[in-house]
């Protein structure tokens, strides 16, 4: 992948903005074709982006297929459907005051808007929100991870062949060159990635007063009641810790259990992990890699330095960039596994003395992304989400809510602006700009009181 020249990115953005005051992406029907486009873009080349993934993350091909592809296609079909409904101008609900000035809510495009997207999901979290900033009807610049560099260049080769060139542009680069891109006055930036960065993003943004949404991470916890199906649990938890390598937002972090329910649910993940993992995943390929050695070497230093005790797992070779799913039992607060998110297929099991102490522990922390309950008792799930705050809940299961119509999104240090999915990303792109139109006879009805001289014997006393 070659880096766009930063002289050629201020050139990128002028053109975008030409592009959006010309008015052509007002059109819905000129949104509507590109979003036809990009369905076709990702659908004529279901087999190169199964590639680049496999290049990058060496995620296996049936992993990319139905955990990146077709949750991305459902994304881009739904706005596609549905963007005449949601671009329509929304009546206010009726009220006697209001009705003669009949208010309106036009749905307006921002205007040019940033989206720059991670390594992890460089497919599903570049094109969703194109296809919501599309619909919404503003001009593009996307700015792909340079770390996911296969998947980057697929997109900068493909994203000119199916879509207007003036309306969508890429550009490739890494820190330079996006520091670069973020001296520019957008009219909204969409961050996904780490909260480092995202403070970076924030002040940038904060120079031009342009809104931002931020898309973050955390440790998601998994909170594990005995009154829970342990089976059914430790399944889901492995499969989501295993996910992508454990290289997603919302993975399950860590477990939080009571300490006399720990060796149950340690045989209970470990049952699990030998169920979806029937061959090493070593020689069967179907755990992704780490993304590269810096990461890798990230990895194998904090499994290195637990004073937790190894159930399984632990090796990191960041030669070949493979970490071997893992399981840590007995770490502690303080532990090298509890000190930042472990984007990794590594998980801690950490002991406490009861659902008050795991609620404590979690209301310490940075509020996650996602917190996890697994529980059949009704008392148990609401106490654990009336005390505590996170991004998301999911109860029973793992990264299934993702898909979910509702917002999704993070909190405080996981983020904020619950853009996904659907409508929800659709309005994030968008100005809600309310309309009302008076009509002379007003001012004989009740809105003559409004001038003066006031007439006294209108007011209470
Ligand atoms: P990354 O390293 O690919 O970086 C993300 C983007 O930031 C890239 O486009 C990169 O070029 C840019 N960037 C990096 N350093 C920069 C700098 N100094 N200035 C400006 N831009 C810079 O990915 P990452 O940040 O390691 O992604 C993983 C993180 O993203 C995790 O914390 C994960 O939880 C989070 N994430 C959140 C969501 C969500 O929906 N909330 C989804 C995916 C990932």
């Amino acid at each position: 992948m070659s880096c766009t020249p930063l002289e050629e990115i201020p050139k990128v953005y002028e053109g975008l903005k030409a592009a959006f005051r010309s008015g052509k992406t007002k059109s819905v029907a000129f949104r509507k074709a590109q979003l036809s486009q990009l369905l076709y873009l990702l659908d004529d080349n279901v087999g190169r982006f199964q590639q680049a993934l496999h290049a990058d993350l060496g995620r296996p091909f049936k992993e990319a297929q139905l955990l990146e592809i077709n949750g991305t296609l459902l994304q881009l079909q739904g706005a596609h459907d549905n963007v005449e409904a949601w671009a329509s101008p929304q009546r206010a609900p009726f009220s006697l005051l209001w009705y003669p000035m009949s208010p309106i809510t036009r749905k307006e495009p921002k205007g040019v808007v940033l989206i720059i997207g991670p390594f992890n999901y460089p497919v599903y979290l570049i094109l969703c929100p194109l296809a919501a900033a599309i619909a919404a009807g503003n001009t593009v610049l996307l700015k792909p991870s340079e770390l996911s560099m296969a998947t980057a260049t697929l997109l900068t080769e493909l994203i000119p062949q199916y879509l207007d060139p003036d309306v969508v542009r890429v550009v490739n680069g890494a820190i330079p060159e996006t520091t670069k891109i973020l001296e520019l006055p957008f009219d909204h930036i969409l961050y996904t990635g780490n909260g480092r960065v995202g403070r970076v993003v924030s002040t940038a943004a904060a120079q031009h007063l342009t809104p931002v949404t931020l898309e973050l991470g955390g440790k998601c916890p998994c909170v594990i009641d005995p009154k829970c199906d342990l089976k059914t649990a430790a399944k889901r938890i492995m499969w989501g810790k295993l996910a992508n390598g454990g290289q997603i937002c919302l993975c399950p972090d860590y477990v939080i259990v009571p300490a006399h329910f720990q060796d149950a649910v340690v045989e209970a993940l470990v049952a699990a992990y030998k169920e979806l993992h029937p061959v090493d995943p070593r020689e069967s390929g179907e755990v992704t890699r780490m993304v590269n050695k810096r990461h890798a070497e990230r990895i194998k230093k904090l499994v290195d330095t637990t004073r937790g005790t190894i159930v399984i797992g632990g090796e990191v070779d960041t030669e070949t960039l493979y970490a071997a799913p893992t399981i840590v039992r007995d770490v502690g607060p303080k532990d090298s596994l509890m000190s930042e998110e472990l984007f990794g297929p590594v998980l801690p099991i950490v002991p406490v003395s009861d659902v008050d102490e795991a609620i404590a522990f979690i209301g310490e922390r940075d509020h996650p992304l996602c917190l996890y309950i697994f529980s059949n008792d009704a008392a148990f799930k609401t106490k654990v989400i009336d005390n505590t705050l996170s991004g998301t809940v999911a109860i029973n299961d793992t990264l299934l809510q993702i898909g979910a119509p509702t917002p999704f999104g993070g909190v405080g240090a996981s983020g904020h602006g619950g853009y996904q999915s659907g409508k929800y990303a659709f309005e994030t792109f968008t100005h809600m700009r309310p309309v009302t139109d008076s009509p002379n006879w007003l001012d004989s009805a009740l809105m003559g009181a409004r001038y003066t001289p006031y007439d006294e014997s209108s007011f209470r006393q």
